[in-house]
């Protein structure tokens, strides 16, 4: 059992082949569930027809007595009944203005999801402590309240080791979510603090560009480098692909810290003797990394003992001065990042390589 690094609890992480065994059936109504109520977002809450008056709105309400789980409407006009006694909220506020619903275990879903205890993270605006401490002790379907700064476009983390880090705030309750990445290699599960992790709504042409790059021989037996990590999502796909090695770097502490996690959840879907080895505790880092420096090792058993992967914690730039051997390096930038800078100090130091900006 993994504790939580957010709030040290033993629920919020599972194995990966736990998320994957449960995933696809959990979110599905149940053959006793009501339909969907059908609200209107944009709607006064008061407005919207069968809504019950917002002082009797409680955990109970929409709630199917035989699964017990709620549709996602019914949690977010919970919420928002919160927010409209605190009087956080305008009286004529809809659905639309509660916040952005992430859930906790995400994959990509065709119908709207109903929702079980602990399942949402709620990123939004303009909302107090009390009102997000009200809100995850009265909401069962929330387990945690995120609040964004800065515009929707300003991503969260750093764009290199200049520049001061963006991250939002956790109000309440707990941030540590996870995705459910698919690709032809397999899938994995991919854990994320989400106050301090960009939220990516879409990776598909992420997963295009490394099967484009498996179809050309270059993910297979090569050396790739992950070269701005995050959480891990496509230097893990290059380890599933058969990379013979893997080389992650990221400057930002929280990434670093969300990626141990993540090689130890999809330790088995990696290989059964893949074992991590911490060189230097993250605790031990400073919060942006510069000169690079080795975190962890991930060895793989057998006959011989091999490094499978390499965690560095420093500037991407200046990681090309350590790694000599590689084929591919991946750079996942921000979309308001100019990767140029990185491509050409990668490039120039070894030509036949393929600096690929994902
Ligand atoms: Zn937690
Ligand atoms: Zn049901």
């Amino acid at each position: 059992m993994v504790k939580c690094p957010t709030c040290e609890g033993t629920t919020c992480i599972e194995s990966a082949d736990d998320v994957l065994d449960s995933i696809y059936q959990i979110y599905n109504a149940c053959p006793e569930c009501q339909p969907e109520p059908g609200w209107k977002k944009h709607t006064a809450l008061a407005d919207q027809p069968g809504m019950p008056a917002i002082n009797n709105f409680n955990a109970g309400t929409l709630r199917c007595g035989s699964c017990a789980r709620r549709p996602l409407d019914a949690v977010m006009a919970h919420a928002l009944s919160i927010m409209l006694k605190h009087g956080d909220r305008n009286d004529d506020a809809g659905l639309s203005q509660v916040g952005t619903p992430l859930i906790a275990k995400g994959f990509p879903i065709m119908y709207p999801p109903r929702l079980g205890p602990d399942s949402i993270v709620l990123i939004t605006d303009n909302v107090g402590l009390k009102v997000a401490e009200d809100i995850v002790d009265r909401v069962p379907e929330i387990k945690g309240v995120v609040s964004r700064q800065g515009g929707q476009a300003e991503s969260v983390g750093i764009l290199d080791s200049d520049s001061s880090p963006h991250e939002y705030t956790l109000l309440a309750g707990c941030d540590m979510r996870c995705d459910v990445a698919q690709t032809v290699f397999g899938e994995l599960v991919i854990y994320k603090n989400q106050s301090k992790i960009h939220i990516e709504f879409d990776n598909h042409h992420k997963m295009d560009i490394l099967e484009k790059l498996d179809m050309q021989g270059l993910l297979a037996g090569r050396v790739v480098v992950d070269g701005m990590c995050g959480p891990g999502t496509l230097g893990l796909m290059s380890m599933l692909a058969g990379a013979r090695k893997v080389v992650f770097n990221d400057a930002w502490r929280p990434a670093i810290k969300n990626l141990l996690l993540n090689i130890e959840v999809n330790k088995e879907l990696l290989g059964v003797d893949v074992e991590l080895e911490v060189v230097v505790p993250v605790e031990d880092l400073s919060v942006v990394g510069n000169d690079p420096v080795l975190v962890a090792r991930v060895m793989r058993g057998g006959e011989q003992t091999v490094v499978a992967a390499e965690v560095y914690f420093g500037d991407l730039r200046k990681l090309s001065g350590i790694v000599e051997i590689w084929d591919v390096c991946l750079i996942d930038a921000f979309p308001a990042m100019e990767p140029s800078d990185f491509v050409n100090i990668w490039t120039e130091k070894h030509p036949g390589g393929n600096v690929i900006v994902v």
